[in-house]
């Protein structure tokens, strides 16, 4: 499996999976022309892409998903809740509906869905299954639920939330009800519960460690790449993921 984070943050997120000749998108919050930017920076061909998978109807999670559908003629996958608090901004695409808790096949590669803690209807993390191993995708939630890490057990990659410095967040210049928005239990993770929770999903065959979703008002890569490498004790190099360019091609 081949996966690269295009864009990671607030302004917008995107996560490319590719398995032999087939690829799929995890959210699209870029525009089309970004995206395609971004693909051919990474070396990816927009061609293989056969859907996107929709984790919830934030706009930094769909804000391209309708121009990107129209332009590469592909179906957005999502469950019902997500799909009507977002159809309006989408505009005309097929979709493809899943219930959370499903495992969606797509050639060699499963999908199986999960709900997570967020202030949306029905959010979903992700666990992409193929013969070369897992990846687990989870941003975008207040807290650690324990379906997320009795899921997450064994995989080879791992993409998580290392939204905010919880210190950076209290003193910073969020309004109050959006500081509390943050550290609610359907908010965003801070570096020290996701750096706990990475500890805990660490094994030994764990190959890559995506820091994901940062706040670019809350957070520096530094803090938190200091939180994890504090928690790991140095056993796996973490990888951070910008909002500004993609990551590089992970494979396993
Ligand atoms: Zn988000
Ligand atoms: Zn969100």
């Amino acid at each position: 499996m081949k996966f690269c984070a295009l864009a990671s943050g607030s302004r917008g997120n995107a996560v490319w999976v590719e398995e032999g000749d087939l690829a799929i998108l995890l959210d699209c919050g870029l525009t089309y022309k970004e995206f395609k930017n971004r693909a051919h920076l990474a070396g990816l061909d927009p061609g293989r892409l056969g859907c996107v998978l929709v984790s919830h109807e934030h706009t930094d999670h769909i804000s391209g998903l309708g121009p990107l559908c129209r332009a590469l003629k592909i179906p957005a996958l999502a469950n019902r809740a997500t799909w009507e608090s977002m159809a309006e901004r989408v505009g005309r695409v097929t979709w493809e509906a899943f219930s959370t808790g499903d495992t969606l096949s797509f050639g060699p590669l499963k999908v199986r869905t999960m709900p997570i803690s967020h202030d949306t209807p029905d959010p979903v993390a992700f666990l992409i299954q193929s013969h070369s191993g897992d990846l687990g995708l989870a941003t975008d939630m207040g807290a650690p639920t324990g379906l997320v890490r009795q899921k997450f057990q064994g995989l080879a990659a791992l993409i998580l939330e290392f939204n905010h410095d919880y210190h950076r967040l209290m003193e910073g210049p969020y309004p109050w009800p959006l500081k509390q928005r943050v550290r609610s239990r359907v908010g965003h993770l801070d570096n020290e519960t996701a750096a706990g929770l990475a500890a805990e999903l660490y094994h030994s065959d764990l190959r890559h460690l995506v820091l994901a979703h940062l706040s670019e008002t809350n957070n520096t890569p530094e803090l938190a790449l200091q939180a994890v490498r504090e928690a790991l004790a140095g056993s796996i190099e973490p990888v951070v993921a910008g909002q500004w360019s993609p990551t590089r091609v992970f494979e396993f």
